[in-house]
Protein backbone atom coordinates (compact mmCIF):
# COMPACT_ATOMS: atom_id res chain seq x y z
CA UNK A 1 0.00 0.00 0.00
CA UNK A 2 1.42 3.76 -0.71
CA UNK A 3 0.96 6.15 2.12
CA UNK A 4 -1.80 8.29 2.48
CA UNK A 5 -2.78 10.86 4.84
CA UNK A 6 -5.52 9.91 7.77
CA UNK A 7 -7.99 12.21 8.76
CA UNK A 8 -10.17 11.88 12.08
CA UNK A 9 -12.91 14.77 12.42
CA UNK A 10 -15.41 14.98 15.15
CA UNK A 11 -18.58 16.13 13.30
CA UNK A 12 -20.32 15.56 10.19
CA UNK A 13 -19.49 19.22 9.13
CA UNK A 14 -15.85 18.87 8.98
CA UNK A 15 -15.80 15.72 7.55
CA UNK A 16 -17.78 17.15 4.70
CA UNK A 17 -14.85 20.02 4.50
CA UNK A 18 -12.08 17.95 4.27
CA UNK A 19 -13.49 15.69 0.82
CA UNK A 20 -12.94 17.39 -2.31
CA UNK A 21 -15.51 17.47 -5.01
CA UNK A 22 -12.57 17.39 -7.80
CA UNK A 23 -10.68 14.47 -6.17
CA UNK A 24 -11.33 10.90 -6.13
CA UNK A 25 -8.40 9.88 -4.26
CA UNK A 26 -9.86 11.51 -1.28
CA UNK A 27 -12.75 9.65 0.19
CA UNK A 28 -14.83 8.96 3.35
CA UNK A 29 -14.22 5.77 5.32
CA UNK A 30 -16.34 3.87 7.52
CA UNK A 31 -15.76 0.42 8.46
CA UNK A 32 -13.30 -0.20 6.12
CA UNK A 33 -14.44 -3.59 5.01
CA UNK A 34 -14.44 -2.90 1.18
CA UNK A 35 -11.81 0.02 1.12
CA UNK A 36 -9.08 -1.77 2.19
CA UNK A 37 -9.50 -4.85 0.03
CA UNK A 38 -9.43 -2.59 -2.79
CA UNK A 39 -6.54 -0.59 -1.35
CA UNK A 40 -4.79 -4.08 -0.64
CA UNK A 41 -5.65 -5.77 -3.78
CA UNK A 42 -3.85 -1.87 -5.61
CA UNK A 43 -7.30 -0.99 -7.33
CA UNK A 44 -7.71 2.56 -4.99
CA UNK A 45 -4.73 4.44 -4.12
CA UNK A 46 -6.05 7.05 -2.04
CA UNK A 47 -3.71 10.35 -1.18
CA UNK A 48 -6.30 11.05 2.06
CA UNK A 49 -8.80 8.85 3.83
CA UNK A 50 -11.61 11.15 5.93
CA UNK A 51 -12.61 8.52 8.64
CA UNK A 52 -15.82 8.52 9.71
CA UNK A 53 -15.31 6.74 12.96
CA UNK A 54 -15.30 9.42 15.53
CA UNK A 55 -18.35 11.30 14.11
CA UNK A 56 -20.72 10.47 17.55
CA UNK A 57 -23.80 12.32 15.68
CA UNK A 58 -24.01 9.12 13.01
CA UNK A 59 -24.50 6.44 15.26
CA UNK A 60 -28.52 6.49 16.51
CA UNK A 61 -31.04 4.87 15.58
CA UNK A 62 -34.27 5.94 16.56
CA UNK A 63 -38.01 6.14 15.88
CA UNK A 64 -38.73 9.67 14.79
CA UNK A 65 -42.88 10.32 13.64
CA UNK A 66 -43.37 7.15 13.02
CA UNK A 67 -40.10 6.44 10.79
CA UNK A 68 -37.17 4.23 11.08
CA UNK A 69 -34.28 6.32 10.87
CA UNK A 70 -30.44 4.75 11.29
CA UNK A 71 -27.20 6.85 11.48
CA UNK A 72 -24.92 5.96 8.80
CA UNK A 73 -21.87 4.80 10.70
CA UNK A 74 -24.49 2.24 12.61
CA UNK A 75 -22.50 -1.59 12.51
CA UNK A 76 -24.60 -3.71 10.27
CA UNK A 77 -24.85 -6.02 13.34
CA UNK A 78 -26.07 -3.25 15.97
CA UNK A 79 -28.80 -2.75 12.83
CA UNK A 80 -29.60 -6.31 13.04
CA UNK A 81 -29.40 -6.71 16.83
CA UNK A 82 -31.82 -3.55 17.38
CA UNK A 83 -35.19 -4.02 18.56
CA UNK A 84 -36.64 -0.60 16.86
CA UNK A 85 -35.42 -2.01 13.54
CA UNK A 86 -37.19 -5.82 14.08
CA UNK A 87 -40.43 -4.42 14.94
CA UNK A 88 -40.63 -1.68 12.19
CA UNK A 89 -39.12 -4.05 9.20
CA UNK A 90 -38.42 -7.40 10.15
CA UNK A 91 -37.08 -8.38 6.64
CA UNK A 92 -34.45 -5.97 7.73
CA UNK A 93 -33.27 -8.19 10.49
CA UNK A 94 -33.66 -11.39 8.21
CA UNK A 95 -31.81 -9.82 5.50
CA UNK A 96 -29.00 -9.32 7.83
CA UNK A 97 -28.39 -12.59 9.15
CA UNK A 98 -27.88 -14.08 5.78
CA UNK A 99 -25.18 -11.32 4.88
CA UNK A 100 -21.52 -12.26 4.91
CA UNK A 101 -20.37 -13.34 8.58
CA UNK A 102 -20.48 -11.46 12.11
CA UNK A 103 -16.62 -10.33 11.88
CA UNK A 104 -17.70 -8.83 8.80
CA UNK A 105 -21.59 -7.58 10.56
CA UNK A 106 -19.72 -5.76 13.55
CA UNK A 107 -17.46 -3.61 11.24
CA UNK A 108 -19.21 -2.34 8.11
CA UNK A 109 -21.84 0.17 8.62
CA UNK A 110 -25.01 1.06 6.89
CA UNK A 111 -23.88 3.95 4.76
CA UNK A 112 -20.86 1.97 3.31
CA UNK A 113 -23.47 -0.67 2.24
CA UNK A 114 -25.09 1.82 0.09
CA UNK A 115 -22.54 3.71 -0.93
CA UNK A 116 -20.35 0.89 -1.99
CA UNK A 117 -23.16 -0.13 -4.60
CA UNK A 118 -21.84 -2.87 -5.54
CA UNK A 119 -24.97 -4.81 -7.06
CA UNK A 120 -24.54 -7.97 -5.49
CA UNK A 121 -25.40 -6.58 -1.99
CA UNK A 122 -28.36 -7.20 0.15
CA UNK A 123 -29.70 -4.24 1.97
CA UNK A 124 -30.00 -2.12 -1.29
CA UNK A 125 -33.15 -4.02 -2.43
CA UNK A 126 -34.55 -4.55 0.36
CA UNK A 127 -34.65 -1.04 1.24
CA UNK A 128 -35.34 -0.04 -2.16
CA UNK A 129 -38.83 -2.44 -1.36
CA UNK A 130 -39.51 -0.62 1.37
CA UNK A 131 -39.31 2.69 0.23
CA UNK A 132 -36.41 3.91 1.97
CA UNK A 133 -34.28 7.35 1.40
CA UNK A 134 -31.35 8.85 2.01
CA UNK A 135 -30.21 11.95 3.71
CA UNK A 136 -26.89 13.41 2.17
CA UNK A 137 -24.91 16.01 3.43
CA UNK A 138 -23.03 18.37 1.20
CA UNK A 139 -20.77 21.76 1.61
CA UNK A 140 -23.99 23.60 0.68
CA UNK A 141 -26.50 22.00 3.06
CA UNK A 142 -28.30 18.23 2.90
CA UNK A 143 -30.30 16.61 0.44
CA UNK A 144 -33.01 13.66 0.28
CA UNK A 145 -32.49 10.81 -2.16
CA UNK A 146 -34.67 8.07 -2.40
CA UNK A 147 -32.54 4.30 -1.92
CA UNK A 148 -34.33 3.77 -5.26
CA UNK A 149 -32.36 6.76 -6.83
CA UNK A 150 -28.70 6.37 -5.72
CA UNK A 151 -27.32 3.95 -7.66
CA UNK A 152 -25.72 5.39 -11.07
CA UNK A 153 -23.96 2.05 -12.43
CA UNK A 154 -21.91 -1.03 -11.28
CA UNK A 155 -20.01 0.40 -8.30
CA UNK A 156 -21.41 3.69 -8.64
CA UNK A 157 -23.72 6.26 -6.84
CA UNK A 158 -24.99 9.63 -7.40
CA UNK A 159 -23.68 11.04 -5.02
CA UNK A 160 -21.22 13.91 -5.77
CA UNK A 161 -17.16 12.83 -4.06
CA UNK A 162 -17.68 15.72 -1.45
CA UNK A 163 -21.17 14.17 -0.09
CA UNK A 164 -22.00 12.15 2.29
CA UNK A 165 -24.51 9.47 3.38
CA UNK A 166 -25.72 10.84 6.78
CA UNK A 167 -28.43 8.85 7.47
CA UNK A 168 -31.12 6.36 6.29
CA UNK A 169 -35.00 7.03 6.53
CA UNK A 170 -37.18 3.65 6.33
CA UNK A 171 -40.80 5.27 6.55
CA UNK A 172 -43.54 3.54 8.21
CA UNK A 173 -45.20 0.19 6.59
CA UNK A 174 -48.44 0.20 7.65
CA UNK A 175 -48.94 -3.84 7.86
CA UNK A 176 -46.99 -4.06 4.26
CA UNK A 177 -45.42 -7.35 4.63
CA UNK A 178 -41.96 -8.10 3.14
CA UNK A 179 -39.41 -10.31 2.02
CA UNK A 180 -36.03 -11.18 0.74
CA UNK A 181 -34.74 -14.18 -1.09
CA UNK A 182 -31.42 -14.96 -2.67
CA UNK A 183 -29.79 -17.34 -4.63
CA UNK A 184 -25.91 -18.51 -4.46
CA UNK A 185 -25.17 -20.91 -6.95
CA UNK A 186 -21.60 -22.23 -4.87
CA UNK A 187 -21.01 -21.76 -1.41
CA UNK A 188 -24.22 -20.35 0.70
CA UNK A 189 -21.84 -17.27 1.80
CA UNK A 190 -21.01 -16.57 -1.75
CA UNK A 191 -22.42 -13.38 -4.05
CA UNK A 192 -25.56 -14.06 -4.53
CA UNK A 193 -26.62 -14.94 -8.66
CA UNK A 194 -29.94 -13.28 -8.01
CA UNK A 195 -31.61 -11.41 -4.88
CA UNK A 196 -35.14 -10.66 -4.86
CA UNK A 197 -36.71 -8.39 -2.17
CA UNK A 198 -40.42 -7.87 -2.21
CA UNK A 199 -43.24 -5.69 -0.38
CA UNK A 200 -46.22 -5.86 -0.21
CA UNK A 201 -49.68 -4.35 1.00
CA UNK A 202 -52.12 -7.36 0.99
CA UNK A 203 -55.62 -8.71 2.05
CA UNK A 204 -55.22 -12.12 3.32
CA UNK A 205 -53.43 -13.55 0.57
CA UNK A 206 -54.90 -11.19 -1.84
CA UNK A 207 -52.24 -8.66 -3.22
CA UNK A 208 -53.22 -5.26 -3.50
CA UNK A 209 -49.88 -3.77 -4.58
CA UNK A 210 -46.38 -5.11 -4.93
CA UNK A 211 -42.99 -3.52 -5.19
CA UNK A 212 -40.56 -5.94 -6.57
CA UNK A 213 -37.17 -5.20 -6.78
CA UNK A 214 -34.32 -7.66 -8.20
CA UNK A 215 -30.57 -6.96 -7.30
CA UNK A 216 -27.21 -8.79 -7.89
CA UNK A 217 -27.85 -10.13 -11.62
CA UNK A 218 -28.57 -6.34 -13.10
CA UNK A 219 -25.83 -3.80 -12.95
CA UNK A 220 -27.70 -2.02 -10.31
CA UNK A 221 -30.57 -3.09 -8.24
CA UNK A 222 -33.63 -2.27 -10.27
CA UNK A 223 -37.64 -2.41 -9.29
CA UNK A 224 -39.41 -4.71 -11.98
CA UNK A 225 -42.40 -2.17 -13.10
CA UNK A 226 -44.09 -4.81 -15.27
CA UNK A 227 -44.23 -7.74 -12.39
CA UNK A 228 -45.57 -5.32 -10.01
CA UNK A 229 -48.41 -4.70 -12.42
CA UNK A 230 -49.22 -8.66 -12.88
CA UNK A 231 -48.87 -9.07 -9.00
CA UNK A 232 -51.55 -6.27 -8.11
CA UNK A 233 -54.63 -7.89 -7.71
CA UNK A 234 -53.18 -11.35 -7.46
CA UNK A 235 -55.00 -13.40 -5.61
CA UNK A 236 -53.84 -16.98 -6.13
CA UNK A 237 -50.52 -18.74 -7.29
CA UNK A 238 -51.03 -18.32 -11.11
CA UNK A 239 -51.14 -14.81 -10.83
CA UNK A 240 -47.82 -14.89 -8.69
CA UNK A 241 -46.34 -16.77 -11.62
CA UNK A 242 -47.47 -14.46 -13.95
CA UNK A 243 -45.60 -12.14 -12.11
CA UNK A 244 -41.96 -14.18 -12.27
CA UNK A 245 -42.73 -14.33 -15.34
CA UNK A 246 -43.61 -10.66 -16.37
CA UNK A 247 -39.98 -10.08 -14.12
CA UNK A 248 -38.13 -12.03 -16.21
CA UNK A 249 -39.14 -10.43 -19.42
CA UNK A 250 -38.76 -7.25 -18.23
CA UNK A 251 -35.22 -7.77 -16.14
CA UNK A 252 -31.93 -6.46 -18.18
CA UNK A 253 -29.32 -9.64 -16.83
CA UNK A 254 -25.75 -9.21 -16.82
CA UNK A 255 -23.52 -13.00 -17.43
CA UNK A 256 -21.29 -13.37 -14.93
CA UNK A 257 -19.47 -15.70 -12.57
CA UNK A 258 -22.09 -16.75 -10.70
CA UNK A 259 -24.32 -17.63 -13.64
CA UNK A 260 -25.45 -16.64 -17.54
CA UNK A 261 -28.02 -14.03 -18.43
CA UNK A 262 -30.16 -16.98 -19.16
CA UNK A 263 -29.82 -18.97 -16.66
CA UNK A 264 -30.60 -16.13 -14.13
CA UNK A 265 -33.67 -15.10 -16.02
CA UNK A 266 -34.96 -18.55 -15.34
CA UNK A 267 -33.84 -17.79 -11.75
CA UNK A 268 -36.16 -14.69 -11.98
CA UNK A 269 -39.11 -16.72 -13.02
CA UNK A 270 -39.19 -18.58 -10.36
CA UNK A 271 -37.76 -16.52 -7.16
CA UNK A 272 -40.14 -13.82 -7.75
CA UNK A 273 -43.16 -16.11 -7.59
CA UNK A 274 -41.61 -17.48 -4.85
CA UNK A 275 -40.57 -14.34 -3.32
CA UNK A 276 -43.92 -12.97 -3.22
CA UNK A 277 -45.19 -16.24 -1.57
CA UNK A 278 -42.77 -15.84 1.03
CA UNK A 279 -44.13 -12.08 1.71
CA UNK A 280 -47.74 -13.24 1.93
CA UNK A 281 -46.68 -15.56 4.59
CA UNK A 282 -44.75 -13.09 6.47
CA UNK A 283 -45.68 -11.90 9.76
C1 LIG B 1 -15.55 -10.98 3.37
C2 LIG B 1 -16.69 -10.09 2.96
C3 LIG B 1 -17.93 -10.66 2.68
C4 LIG B 1 -19.02 -9.82 2.32
N1 LIG B 1 -20.25 -10.40 2.08
C5 LIG B 1 -21.32 -9.60 1.86
C6 LIG B 1 -22.62 -10.12 1.69
O1 LIG B 1 -22.85 -11.34 1.75
N2 LIG B 1 -23.64 -9.27 1.45
C7 LIG B 1 -23.45 -7.91 1.39
O2 LIG B 1 -24.41 -7.17 1.21
N3 LIG B 1 -22.24 -7.38 1.54
C8 LIG B 1 -21.17 -8.18 1.77
N4 LIG B 1 -19.93 -7.64 1.91
C9 LIG B 1 -19.76 -6.22 1.64
C10 LIG B 1 -19.95 -5.42 2.88
O3 LIG B 1 -21.33 -5.33 3.15
C11 LIG B 1 -19.35 -4.04 2.57
O4 LIG B 1 -17.96 -4.22 2.49
C12 LIG B 1 -19.69 -3.07 3.66
O5 LIG B 1 -21.08 -2.89 3.79
C13 LIG B 1 -19.08 -1.72 3.40
O6 LIG B 1 -19.28 -0.97 4.57
P1 LIG B 1 -18.05 -0.26 5.27
O7 LIG B 1 -18.59 0.57 6.37
O8 LIG B 1 -17.00 -1.26 5.66
O9 LIG B 1 -17.57 0.65 4.07
P2 LIG B 1 -16.09 1.13 3.66
O10 LIG B 1 -15.27 -0.02 3.21
O11 LIG B 1 -15.53 2.00 4.72
O12 LIG B 1 -16.48 2.05 2.41
C14 LIG B 1 -17.06 1.50 1.25
C15 LIG B 1 -17.37 2.63 0.26
O13 LIG B 1 -18.40 3.46 0.77
C16 LIG B 1 -17.92 4.80 0.94
N5 LIG B 1 -18.57 5.28 2.17
C17 LIG B 1 -18.58 4.68 3.38
N6 LIG B 1 -19.40 5.33 4.22
C18 LIG B 1 -19.91 6.39 3.53
C19 LIG B 1 -20.84 7.42 3.84
N7 LIG B 1 -21.41 7.53 5.05
N8 LIG B 1 -21.14 8.32 2.87
C20 LIG B 1 -20.60 8.22 1.63
N9 LIG B 1 -19.72 7.27 1.28
C21 LIG B 1 -19.38 6.36 2.22
C22 LIG B 1 -16.41 4.70 0.99
O14 LIG B 1 -15.79 5.89 0.56
C23 LIG B 1 -16.18 3.56 0.02
O15 LIG B 1 -16.26 4.03 -1.30
C24 LIG B 1 -18.83 -8.43 2.26
C25 LIG B 1 -17.59 -7.86 2.54
C26 LIG B 1 -16.52 -8.68 2.90
C27 LIG B 1 -15.20 -8.04 3.22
Amino acid sequence: MTPFELAEPKTLKEAVGLLDADDPTVRPIAGGTALMLMMKAGVFRPSKLVSLRAIKELTSIEIVKGELTVGATTPLAVLEHSEAVRMHAPVITRALRTLSNIRVRNVATVGGALAHADPHMDLPPVLIALGARVVVQGRSGARTIPVADLFAGYFETVLAKDELIASLIVPAQDGRRAAYLKCTTRAVHDWPALGVAVSVAADGKAIKNASIVISAATETPMRMSAAEKAASGATDDAALRRAGDAAAAEAELISDGQGSAAYKKELVRVYVARALRAALGAA
